[in-house]
């Protein structure tokens, strides 16, 4: 990377806008938290605030269950959850459309489970049928773990439907909600989910540095059945709950937690409350249908149909003699504005646009449409739908 061009200078002093599916660009109020100086990770007035942040998750959640404010990426949580509940050799389902759920898989084998795979057609939902189906072919498996919103590809799976089979099979259900909590319709009570993954800086539009973990009875009773589990002491719910109990007081974590980036996580997830949960959520989906909509009448085609599309992330297959890698550089280079690739057989021939944070803004939409739109002129790229 040249870091002698004038638009590297350019980038020192004006910091690129992201517009990708995490992370994502904050407000202002929320990068303000993350320079108090900084505070102790206990007392009376930290727990009150470490616990405040918790019960305004618990809404977000729908969850009355217990919330751990994971110092850690999302992965973190993911692997926090697979192992407090699961024994290595425990048979667990993972049903995968992309990048993150295949990682999913990944961390239950590097946790020593058995793990069964489930694959839908490319492009396609993770349903409830399938997930019956493969269950009815391995009786071993005791949990069914799944991405709600698989980010590599901009979908959502059927996790309201899965959770319900899965309750009715007597089996947990694990749901990574990185990408969704705050932004696609998601009940963890209501829809019977025992385990749920979430981050602080996608559609909560939080700092980086906490994945909060959120636990609900089932889940709570399996990490305390006293059989021996595939976590170790960190990454595990055992762990979290009994220091949240003993120490409820003055230090309701484990171990040092980063202060300034809870706060700001306190910042941001108020602003979402104060809101509305609903009117968040619908800002974000504005953005989606804007960016849709605005993408298709110059000619664009989207990776995934309108019936599974994620509200909070938006993947756009390019367009015949379009190169989707110099489209990418030059809105960073000429715009400030970064959006993401395609992974595994998506890279080089679509990208993602996220909706989350700063990118919900109907300005920032506009911005990038208009980029967009010059982009293909200057690159003599006419539409396919619009020439068809
Ligand atoms: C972003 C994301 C992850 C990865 O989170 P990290 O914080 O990088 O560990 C996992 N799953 C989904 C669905 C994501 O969108």
């Amino acid at each position: 990377m040249s870091t002698v061009s004038g638009n590297s200078d350019r980038h020192a002093t004006r910091r690129e806008l992201l517009l990708i599916p995490g992370p994502v660009s904050v407000d202002d109020e929320v990068l303000e938290a993350l320079a108090h100086p900084v505070r102790a990770h206990y007392g009376s007035e930290w727990t009150e605030l470490y616990k405040r942040v918790v019960g305004n998750l618990k809404t977000i959640f729908r969850t009355s269950g217990e919330v751990h404010l994971l110092f850690g990426s999302g992965m973190a949580g993911v692997e926090m959850c697979l192992g407090s509940v699961l024994s290595p050799g425990d048979a667990v389902l993972i049903a995968s459309n992309g990048l993150f759920g295949d990682r999913m898989g990944d961390v239950a084998r590097a946790l020593q489970l058995e793990v069964v795979t489930l694959k839908p057609a490319p492009r396609e939902p993770i349903t409830a049928s399938a997930v019956a189906a493969e269950l009815d072919r391995h009786p071993e498996v005791r949990a069914v773990a799944v991405v709600h919103h698989e980010t590599s590809i901009g979908i959502i799976n059927e996790v309201r439907g899965i959770a319900a089979l899965a309750r009715e099979r007597g089996l947990l259900t694990i749901v990574d909600a990185i990408s969704s909590l705050a932004g696609v319709e998601l009940e963890m009570d209501a829809w019977g989910i025992d385990l749920c993954v979430g981050v602080g800086n996608k559609c909560l539009g939080g700092p980086i540095g906490v994945a909060p973990v959120a636990v609900g009875p089932r889940a709570m009773a399996a990490v305390q059945d006293g059989n021996r589990k595939a976590a170790g002491w960190y990454l595990n719910v055992a762990t979290w709950h009994h220091y949240t109990e003993l120490w409820k007081g003055w230090h309701p974590h484990p171990v040092t937690v980063p202060t300034n980036v809870i706060e700001a996580v306190d910042v941001a997830v108020g602003r979402v409350l104060e809101r509305g949960l609903e009117e968040h959520m619908r800002r974000q989906t504005a953005a989606r249908d804007t960016v849709r909509e605005g993408l298709r009448e110059m000619g664009f085609e989207m990776l995934v149909a309108d019936e599974v599309a994620s509200p909070v992330a938006t993947a756009v297959l390019g367009m015949p003699g379009m190169d989707v890698v110099h489209y990418l550089r030059w809105l960073l280079d000429e715009h400030g504005m970064r959006i993401g690739g395609g992974f595994n057989e998506f890279a080089g021939r679509v990208f993602r646009i996220g909706h989350m944070g700063r990118a919900a803004q109907p300005e920032v939409v506009q911005a990038y449409l208009s980029a967009t739109a010059e982009y293909l002129e200057q690159a003599g790229i006419s539409g396919g739908a619009a020439s068809r």
